[in-house]
């Protein structure tokens, strides 16, 4: 079993971001109370194999306040624990409080090494500190990844290279590398699809020189170095989401929480839960489902699941291409994601 645990606060909101995200932390004491009661309410007995700290800014939380929190938690033996964190939150005391929590991964938010990306994206961080954050994980941890977002309006494939080859040169054993999305009338712009195409074409090409296994369409590992968690959603396994906005899947239930962070603490401080929706597919949506997510993955689906006419236009146009008796789309496939989804939805949903 996994576990997800979402802490909403962050220093500062930044423009891209449509997270539960940028909270104040006037409420961190009553949420994070409130965390534990759900914790105590909702996690079902056994050990887990992976916990998530997602957010928001988890790092924000000193290792004392996590404290409560993690020695609630079972982990099975060489369970994966991970925390996301800012640049400016790799300190020589968190590293060592983190460690002797048992987290033992840590995500750290660089996004890009230059300062008038950082300011297009609306971040209000400085290279520099991104700098010192990875030269502080190269010579202390084992296990790190780097979360980076390609096609800010003004990047360029050029711009975009020189971060990834410095941040390749810290050696981190895993990244993300992110297509900037937004939604119309926000104040960040991003490339568009043409450009933002050329310029993850380059880049995943760079990253696959480099050695790093492209295994799903925005990350990159060195061998065994995979998110297991987060393998674990694409691969449609059971996890417990924890807090404001968090999902969960389990029993084949996928749920949600209240999204606000102030709503999701009344609702726990007056003994309810905190689940705002759910939603069961039935056999022919859940497939469906386990297809999308896991064409997303360097192992790619089962052959049979989709009728071979079918799959027949997709591997001769190279976006697709067969492995034994399963398909992973090619790196071209990966660029026009949408587009091949929608191809196959049409064709899979008419099969039924
Ligand atoms: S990008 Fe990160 S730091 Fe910025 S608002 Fe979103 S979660 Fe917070």
């Amino acid at each position: 079993m996994r576990v997800y645990l979402h802490i909403p606060f962050c220093r500062s909101k930044c423009g891209y971001c449509d997270f539960c995200s940028g909270h104040p932390l006037e409420l961190k004491d009553r949420y994070l109370a409130a965390l534990r009661r759900e914790r105590n309410l909702r996690l079902r007995p056994g050990p887990l194999d992976s916990v998530y700290w997602g957010g928001g800014t988890p790092s924000l939380l000193s290792p004392g306040e996590l404290r409560p929190l993690m020695e609630g938690l079972c982990l099975a033996p060489g369970a994966e624990v991970t925390i996301e964190a800012n640049p400016e939150d790799i300190l020589p005391e968190n590293l060592a409080g983190w460690s002797a929590l048992g987290i033992n991964r840590i995500s750290v938010g660089v996004q890009s090494l230059r300062d008038d990306e950082l300011a297009a994206l609306g971040r209000r961080r400085s290279v520099r500190e991104a700098r010192t954050a990875m030269d502080a994980l190269a010579g202390s941890w084992q296990n790190w990844s780097v979360d980076l977002i390609a096609g800010a309006a003004g990047q360029t494939c050029a711009s975009l290279l020189a971060t990834l080859d410095e941040v390749v040169g810290h050696g981190p054993p895993h990244l993300s590398l992110y297509a900037l999305e937004v939604k119309p009338g926000s104040a960040v712009e991003a490339l568009d699809g043409d450009a933002m195409a050329d310029l993850l074409s380059e880049a995943w090409g760079f990253l696959e020189a480099e050695g790093y296994r492209h295994y799903e369409i925005s990350n990159f590992c060195r061998p065994g170095r995979e998110s297991r968690h987060n393998l674990g959603y694409w691969r449609r396994d059971p996890y417990c989401g924890l807090g404001a906005s968090a999902h969960s899947f389990e029993d084949g239930v996928r749920s949600w929480n209240l999204d606000a962070p102030e709503a999701y603490v009344r609702a726990l401080e007056a003994g309810e839960g905190a689940r705002e929706g759910e939603e069961r597919l039935d056999a022919a949506q859940a497939r469906w489902e386990e297809l999308l997510l896991q064409l997303r993955l360097d192992e790619g689906v089962e052959r049979a699941c989709v009728r071979p006419a079918d799959w027949r236009p997709l591997l001769d146009a190279g976006l697709a291409a067969a492995r034994g008796e399963r398909v992973a789309l090619t790196g071209r496939g990966m660029l026009v994601f949408n587009e091949v989804a929608l191809y196959l939805e049409e064709r899979v949903i008419q099969a039924k």
